[in-house]
């Protein structure tokens, strides 16, 4: 009890968490010590004495170091750098941090953590990670009452009491996976209450039952897509979006930050192991297929542990070691077979086959679509765990077609008689949006005129009943997932015209000549603009025009409408 009384009067508390401290330390002397309420009482008073009511970190803003700190750790991102570069000149010039919440939102492996972790750095505070996926109960975030047995504070004064200052970053992981457990509470709506600058210098935890200030504290979030996050948190949220990483990017990134942090992880040196830039372009390529760097750094660590058995049976022997050069041919026996392959060109042989480009929360992807008929009763069958919104872009996409038959003088056979069956693989894997309609238009008329599609393009965008092709989302990650597949030919929606000029800076490093061809374009009013050699993106804004480009030697209707 003395230590007690002790702790309360060294702990500096405002005067109300002092006057309620007192009071518990009072009802906790005239509690027995076998009373389950002795432990309780104790429980909070440490918990009371632990929050740092009033300690905290200086914070030493200095912009040219945060810029140095953040170009150190980091490859590439400078659209984010900037941005977090001059959130901390506003905090510096108005001496607070009042103003919207940076939420970071990319495919996992990007670097978001990463980013939130050298902002901490930069400003010399703590760093604090809350994990908020899965977390479905309000009392997550505000804490239990104390009425219940075994009840804890809420993860933000239980991190608050780990890292022991009042000014800490906290990362807030994953806010787009909170799921609404709909008998306790929504947390959404208790992390709004911790978010919002007006009512967070006053928030009362459910356990502590005390005022806290938490307008000190510098969140970030992080999410995986934006989609999901609920509305009213992300209104009070600024999105930044962090891009995947190009092949050549990853490889930067690997040569100065993954390999040097995996040496030093796995106790090797550089002199012991030197994975050449050409091998790491394979493993990125041939054993990774992501828009981040995690799975490149999780290869890069099986590596190290190979070499590291080398390293250490060579030592016990002669006591030096003979440095590894890992070969391309050397992969094979410490990753294994390769794990991808550019199946693309293959998988195009036959009619009724084209390429969509999907984009989901890890990034973008490549989609097959495959349509076959065979003798029926005049069914569709829709397969690959489609959403609505996809089937109606299949119905949409057959419908199309149907009326436009005579124009491509194809033999759209009458439904009685046949099935057709439109099959999306990886079937175990949920679809849904409506970014596929023009590979489904494509592939179905690949099948009805027998002919192939390009064996090296891929298509996306949304289309109408009249045929005209609608601009869709995540354009720069569906060319980054178009590139990574190996295909060279990409076709989009007119309107997304945009999203080439606006593209961020470490997507024009495959995209350098977009703007210069853009420019040419609407010079020679020609829709094909060269990126770098490597990507070329045809903007089309009727499927008319996009199987024109899908089809060795174009496919033009032989009637006009
Ligand atoms: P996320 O939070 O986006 O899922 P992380 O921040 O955990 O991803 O990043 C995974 C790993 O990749 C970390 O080791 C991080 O240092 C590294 N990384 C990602 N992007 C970069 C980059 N641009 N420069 C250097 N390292 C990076």
């Amino acid at each position: 009890m003395k230590e007690l009384q002790k702790r309360i009067e060294k702990a500096k508390l405002p005067e109300h968490a002092l006057k309620a401290a007192l009071k518990e330390l009072k009802r906790l002397k005239s509690l027995p010590v076998q009373f389950p309420e002795h432990s309780v009482a104790r429980n909070y008073l440490e918990t009371l004495l632990d929050l740092p009511w009033s300690s905290s970190t200086t914070d030493t803003l200095d912009l040219q170091a945060a810029r140095l700190t953040l170009e150190a750790d980091h490859y590439g991102l400078q659209p984010v750098k900037k941005r977090v570069l001059e959130y901390l000149a506003v905090c510096q010039l108005t001496q607070g941090l009042k103003g919207p919440i940076l939420c970071l939102v990319g495919a996992p492996g990007v670097g978001k953590t990463s980013i939130g972790r050298s902002v901490a750095k930069t400003l010399c505070r703590k760093f604090h990670r809350i994990s908020l996926g899965g977390v479905c109960d309000q009392s997550d975030i505000r804490g239990h009452r104390r009425t219940y047995i075994g009840s804890l504070p809420g993860r933000i004064m239980a991190g608050l009491r780990t890292v022991g200052v009042r000014n800490p970053v906290f990362l807030l992981d994953e806010v787009d996976k909170l799921t609404r457990g709909g008998v306790h509470g929504d947390p959404a709506a208790a992390l709004l209450e911790v978010l919002d600058p007006e009512q967070n210098s006053s928030f009362v935890d459910h356990y502590v039952g005390l005022p806290f200030d938490l307008s000190k504290i510098l969140f970030i979030a992080t999410a995986n897509s934006v989609a999901t996050i609920p509305a009213a948190l992300l209104d009070r949220m600024e999105v930044l979006e962090v891009q995947g990483y190009t092949s050549e990017e990853k490889v930067e990134i690997a040569v100065r930050h993954l390999l040097p942090k995996q040496l030093k992880q796995h106790g090797l040196t550089p002199d012991q192991l030197t994975i050449p830039p050409s091998t790491l372009a394979t493993i990125a390529n041939n054993y990774t297929r992501e828009a981040g760097v995690r799975g490149l750094e999780r290869n890069i660590g099986a590596i190290c542990r190979s070499v590291a058995v080398k390293v250490a049976e060579n030592r016990g022997e002669s006591g030096k070691t003979t440095p590894t050069v890992v070969t391309e041919t050397m992969l094979g026996d410490i990753l294994g077979p390769q794990k991808f392959e550019h199946e693309v060109s293959e998988r195009l042989t036959r009619p009724g086959v084209a390429v969509g480009l999907a984009w989901t929360g890890m990034g973008g992807e490549i989609l097959f679509i495959e349509a076959s008929r065979m003798p029926g009763s005049g069914e569709l069958t829709l397969t690959g765990q489609l959403g609505d919104v996809m089937k109606e872009s299949a119905q949409i996409a057959f419908n199309w077609l149907r009326s436009n038959a005579s124009r491509y003088g194809v033999q759209c056979d009458v439904p009685k008689e046949t099935d057709l069956h439109i099959h999306f693989p990886a079937g175990a894997i949920g679809k849904d949006g409506p970014s596929a309609g023009v590979a489904i238009a494509v592939a179905l008329v690949s099948l009805y005129s027998r002919r192939c599609v390009r064996s090296d393009t891929a298509m996306t965008g949304e289309i109408t009943l009249r045929g005209l092709v609608l601009p869709v989302g995540g354009i720069k990650e569906k060319l980054l997932a178009a590139q990574r597949a190996g295909i060279r030919h990409v076709v989009l929606p007119k309107r997304n015209e945009k999203d080439l000029v606006e593209l961020p800076v470490n997507v024009k490093v495959i995209l350098c000549c977009a703007p210069l061809a853009i420019m040419l374009q609407k010079l020679h009013h020609s829709s094909i603009l060269l990126l770098q050699n490597q990507l070329e993106v045809s903007l089309v804004s009727t499927v008319e025009e996009a199987l024109t480009k899908t089809f060795d030697g174009g496919l033009a209707p032989i009637s006009k409408l």
